[in-house]
């Protein structure tokens, strides 16, 4: 099973890519963890990325695309992946494409978590955190017994300086603007498949579940 996941951030994708990964036995591919691993192991790859991440720019395309192919012929990914964080652009997809096609492998589907903007921004603001233990609670979804307390320690709860309707709104409206083409590029493949992020998670993971079918 090949595939790549999309959803905005604050969409529960995490917790579902462990979940397919599990059930489909295949390697979750986070572009995130696997710059992050050519970087603390030095690699020729790495050292590039490091200079732009390290000036505060953008790593290109070129790049990234050299990085998620380096791991794409590794062993494990001969039965399929999850591909996770990439691609991002229409560019980044096209060339995608091309590194699949040369691997001889065929893309099964992309599974986008739809959550609407406003549902994003509801989710995020009522998140709160524990100080002590870092348990994460949410003042209307996962309220704690006791207001402002830690179910699980007793320890006071904040809210990240970042989760204001401000901030949210802003992260959530530039990731729409970014992925509305990539999913028009999926849609026209035919490989695309919207899954309802808004129902509760093992919903959600039975919806992909379905939509994959059992083949491996
Ligand atoms: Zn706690």
């Amino acid at each position: 099973m090949r595939l790549i996941l999309l959803g905005p951030p604050g969409a529960g994708k995490g917790t579902q890519a462990s979940g397919i990964v599990k059930k489909y036995g295949i390697p979750h591919i986070s572009t995130g963890d696997i710059f992050r691993k050519n970087i603390s192991e030095g690699t020729e790859l790495g050292k590039k990325a490091k200079e732009y991440m390290d000036q505060g720019l953008l790593v290109p395309d070129e790049l990234v695309v050299a990085i998620v192919k380096d791991r794409l012929v590794e062993e494990d990914c001969k039965e399929g992946f999850l591909l996770d964080g990439f691609p991002r652009t229409v560019a980044q997809a096209d060339a995608l494409d091309i590194e699949i096609k040369n691997l001889e492998y065929c893309l099964d589907k992309v599974i986008n978590i739809d959550v609407t903007k406003e549902e994003l921004i509801e989710r995020a603001v009522g998140r709160r955190i524990c100080k002590e233990c870092g348990a994460t609670y949410h003042i209307k979804f996962n309220p704690t017994k006791a207001e402002g307390k830690c179910d699980a320690c007793g320890g006071e709860l904040y809210q990240r300086e970042d989760d204001t309707v401000e901030t949210v709104t802003k992260r959530i409206e530039v990731y729409l603007e970014q992925t509305k083409p990539l999913i028009d590029y999926y849609e026209k493949k035919g490989v695309l498949v919207n899954i309802d992020g808004k129902q509760d998670i093992d919903k959600v993971f039975s919806d992909i579940v379905n939509a994959l079918g059992s083949d491996k």
